[in-house]
């Protein structure tokens, strides 16, 4: 029956109107929902286009998908890190050699540029590899002791069955990136992706099982948060939870989950960046441009203030306008397109309402903050990037996410205000300062409160190699992820002594 679904699917061909339903992995067979309803992911440049159909599972899917990652767990934490291996590396060829389609797909469903869709593919695969190998060298420690006789050291176990729940706007590398560490570690999964892009979660779990990884051990069941999320995070047997979105789902997730049931928050940000006077004001504008209107402004580390030293406010400002109008804005398939559509109608109305916020509270408006409906903008969920000046430091777009094309300017005296303004909200995911002078920079690594802080750099993109997670309300601050040091959160410390 999954051979019948495989020829099926190998058919798909995106350029055609054929639209095709995709259904839930479930101990190794895909399924349909046993509610049997489904939902519909569509094209956010063009609201008419339906990518595809999916299943809208509810709490039986959900229980079947743990009950089988419960099922295949003795077995695959016992099976040689090699061979994890060779099967995380195998979905990373299957998703390289498919880069171009899985990318397509990727800027159909969720709306930024094929540019981009590509390195987030290409990086997703990367990001298997590389804890294909970092993985096989996870262990423990040896301690030394003053018993001749006696070894002292800490293995590292798997935890068992690991809920994996995520956003859109990174739809490929932030499940990958969570995937692939609880695999290679032993554990087995239930993946919940965001109902705004199932097709490319599906992706990733599809290029898994062509890899060959036993039933079971991948599970993935597509719904709405309000049918499948609670069981996903109170089943006794999830024990653990790694999720990426909102801090207020993040929160419910948080005061749901268990005692046993580790969890692992990575939520949203506030993100600063702060000009000072020596700043290079070609440099600050760019960072903040890419910073703030990258994947139109829908990075949680995307910079949504920039905190001015009052000598370059007015350079400043003019600058950033000249490189804001610069961007064009459309499909993400046109070619030189910076700004594509918001993900979905709930992405568009709020950054919507947060623009009126912005006008209502005297900030002014530089530049922007339309919505676009002429001619094909009116298709799709368009904006355009918006630029408050002289905005209140305590106002709502100076204090909560918007997540989308917003960048509010505040200008200040000196640095101390920059760095008072910059941490006197609830986030603390990333943060940047434009300056050459070194002791500056310095001490705002120092000073300031978050989990990524950059110098003359954008407040977005992280490496894979390298630690991610925020502070504040913008994670649990318990386990970071990314890195070798993502692997933490998926194993269990045991101490053993060993007497000769
Ligand atoms: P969201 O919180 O609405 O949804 C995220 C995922 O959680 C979806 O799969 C959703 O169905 C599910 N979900 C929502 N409520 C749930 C609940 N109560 N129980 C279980 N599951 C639930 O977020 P979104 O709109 O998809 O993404 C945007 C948010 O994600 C922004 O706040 C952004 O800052 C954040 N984000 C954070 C990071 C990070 O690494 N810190 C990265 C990307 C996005």
């Amino acid at each position: 029956m999954a051979a019948i679904f495989y020829k099926e699917m190998m058919v798909i061909n995106v350029l055609t109107t054929k639209i095709e339903t995709f259904n839930n992995l479930i101990d190794g067979e895909w399924q349909e929902s046993v509610s049997h309803k489904t939902f519909n992911s569509v094209n956010p440049a063009n609201k008419a286009e339906i990518v595809g159909v999916f299943q809208a599972s509810n709490e039986q899917d959900v229980r079947l998908a743990i009950e089988a990652a419960q099922k295949a767990f003795p077995a695959w934490s016992q099976t040689a890190p090699s061979k994890r291996a060779a099967i995380l590396n195998q979905a990373a060829s299957i998703l390289e050699q498919n880069a171009a389609k899985v990318a397509e797909e990727l800027t159909r469903e969720e709306g930024k540029h094929i540019d981009d869709a590509k390195n987030e593919v290409l990086r997703s695969a990367q990001t298997l590899r590389f804890y294909a190998v970092e993985g096989q060298t996870f262990t423990g420690e040896t301690f030394p002791n003053d018993d001749p006789n006696m070894k002292v050291s800490t293995e590292r176990e798997p935890l068992g069955v690991v809920s994996v729940i995520t956003p859109w706007n990174f739809p490929l590398s932030i499940p990958a990136r969570k995937i692939a560490p609880a695999l290679i570690t032993g554990n087995t999964v239930v993946f919940k992706p965001s109902s705004d892009t199932p097709l490319i979660a599906f992706r990733l779990v599809e290029a898994l099982y062509q890899a060959g990884i036993p039933k079971g051990v991948i599970n993935f069941v597509t719904g709405k948060a309000s049918d499948v999320g609670d069981l996903l995070v109170t089943h006794s047997a999830v024990r653990a939870v790694t999720f990426t979105g909102s801090t207020s789902a993040g929160e419910d997730i948080h005061r749901k989950a268990s005692f046993t049931t580790r969890t692992q928050m990575e939520l949203g940000g506030k993100n600063p960046l702060i000009v000072m006077q020596d700043a290079d004001l070609d440099l600050a504008a760019s960072l903040a441009v890419n910073g703030g209107f990258s994947i139109t402004g829908q990075a949680c580390t995307g910079t949504s203030r920039v905190i001015v030293l009052k000598e370059v406010k007015e350079a400043f400002v003019q600058k950033l306008i000249e490189k804001t109008s610069a961007l064009k804005i459309g499909n993400g398939f046109e070619k030189g397109v910076k700004i594509g559509p918001l993900a979905n109608e709930k992405q568009f109305n709020n950054v919507l309402k947060y623009i009126q916020y912005g006008k209502e509270d005297g900030a002014t408006l530089a530049f922007g903050g339309n919505a676009l409906t002429d001619a094909e903008y009116q298709k799709g969920y368009f904006v355009q990037p918006a630029i408050f000046t002289n905005v209140n430091p305590d106002s709502r777009i100076a204090k909560e996410e918007i997540f989308g094309p917003v960048i509010a300017v505040i200008e200040v005296d000196t640095y101390e205000e920059a760095i008072a303004i910059a941490n006197d909200v609830e986030y603390g995911l990333s943060a940047s300062i434009v300056t050459n002078n070194l002791k500056v920079a310095n001490q705002f690594t120092k000073d300031i409160q978050a989990g990524t802080v950059k110098v003359n750099r954008t407040t977005t993109g992280n490496l894979m190699n390298a630690p991610f997670g925020g502070l504040k309300k913008s994670s649990t601050s318990t386990f970071r992820e990314s890195g070798r040091v993502g692997l933490e959160f998926f194993t269990q410390l045991k101490t053993v002594y060993i007497g000769y």
